[in-house]
């Protein structure tokens, strides 16, 4: 593991309260920013570019707009970037950055490399409000949602440095599949979504734009009237027992119901599938059983199941499945024509891989508070 402070130094103008964060606005935000400025929708398109694509902070710098709205823009408004605080490698070159928020919050965003791509894994909220009891962000704790440009901030920052260490050389994949719940902060994850989707902005396809939820069931449904961007689900269980311990929004939303908000996404939209996050844990998700009740339970849905072995952390009393049970698991999906795919552990050794992420969070719920205390009960 290589470890190395980094210094970044925003060259935008000095940030002020009042002043609004154009890195945080999507196209129909600056529209409407634009009219309120008796300025026309095509201004929207020039910020974007210079904003996201070239990633110019600096409003003298953006020679196609004139001069006056140049200076304009500069008292009403400014380009707040995110500031890395740790960089990270991992031996199989795997990335992680923290990157600082306000005072006493920073989140974790992680990049994976592959041959031929470089997928994103964003974090949406400092912490998570739920408590999935396999994921040590849950234990965490939660103190607030991210804005919109914190969250794209972070597509921003990664891609900068790349291009400035290989010259062209930028993000192709976004995942939310890093700290927090996404559809619990849907106001400022949906904006997100749209400027990475955004020609002038990111322009990735909505099939490399892939938002991960435990199963926020009415939200599942706004998602679908908004954005097409691909859907994953948190599973990890194939009945409602099992899957109210690991996953516990499931106690107020059942698998019939997540079920039907999943083939509602999908509906009238051909060739798109879900994707099934299954974490593998020893003797308790992982039978031949568990396997065939799975695939009753999503057969009928176009899918496709990433197997997860287990990434452990400190204070969990879960194991990773064995290679053996995790090969017979996914050949029952397999017999049974669910394309399943073992994703191998990225980044472990920088705990950047999934369910290791853990930023820094001033827990509001003082759920970490609680869980050291009785941990230190149980200690003899
Ligand atoms: S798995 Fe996702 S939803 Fe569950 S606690 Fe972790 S971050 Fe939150």
């Amino acid at each position: 593991m290589k470890s190395v402070p980094v210094e970044v130094v925003a060259e935008s103008a000095i940030p002020g309260p009042e002043r609004i964060n154009l890195l945080g606005m999507d196209r129909r935000a600056l529209e409407g920013f634009f009219a309120r400025m008796g300025e026309k929708p095509f201004r929207a398109s020039q910020i974007l570019k210079w904003l996201h694509a070239r990633r110019v902070t600096d409003f003298d710098a953006m020679t196609d707009l004139s001069k006056a709205l140049r200076a304009k823009l500069a008292s009403e408004a400014e380009i707040r970037v995110p500031e890395a605080v740790m960089d990270q490698r991992s031996a199989d070159g795997t990335r992680k950055w923290l990157l600082r928020l306000d005072g006493s919050n920073a989140v974790e965003t992680v990049l994976i490399p592959e041959k031929s791509r470089d997928t994103l894994c964003v974090s949406s909220q400092v912490g998570c409000a739920l408590e999935c009891s396999f994921c040590s962000t849950g234990v965490q704790g939660f103190n607030r949602n991210l804005s919109t440009a914190e969250i794209i901030g972070q597509l921003w920052y990664v891609n900068r440095l790349l291009d400035a260490e290989e010259p062209g050389r930028q993000v192709t994949n976004v995942v939310f599949m890093g700290m927090g719940e996404p559809l619990l902060n849907f106001r400022n994850v949906i904006p997100a979504a749209e400027l990475m989707k955004d020609d002038h902005a990111y322009g990735l396809s909505k099939r490399r734009v892939t938002l991960s939820t435990s199963g926020v069931v009415p939200y599942m449904y706004r998602m679908a009237e908004v954005t097409d961007i691909s859907l994953a689900v948190s599973l990890h269980a194939p009945d409602d027992a099992l899957r109210d311990v690991l996953v516990p929004i499931n106690r107020k939303h059942r698998l019939s119901e997540l079920m039907k908000a999943c083939r509602h996404y999908i509906a009238d939209k051909p060739h798109r599938r879900i994707t099934w996050e299954y974490v593998m844990l020893d003797g308790v998700n992982d039978s031949d059983t568990q396997a065939r009740a799975l695939v009753k339970l999503i057969g009928d849905i176009p899918s496709k199941v990433n197997l997860i072995p287990f990434n452990p952390f400190p204070g969990t009393d879960y194991r990773c499945s064995g290679d053996a049970r995790i090969r017979a698991f996914s050949d029952i999906l397999s017999r049974a024509g669910l394309v399943s795919t073992t994703r191998r552990t990225r980044g472990d050794d920088i705990d950047g891989a999934c369910g290791q992420l853990v930023g820094k969070v001033a827990d509001r719920t003082r759920r970490r508070q609680k869980r050291e205390q009785r941990m230190r009960v149980a200690q003899p």
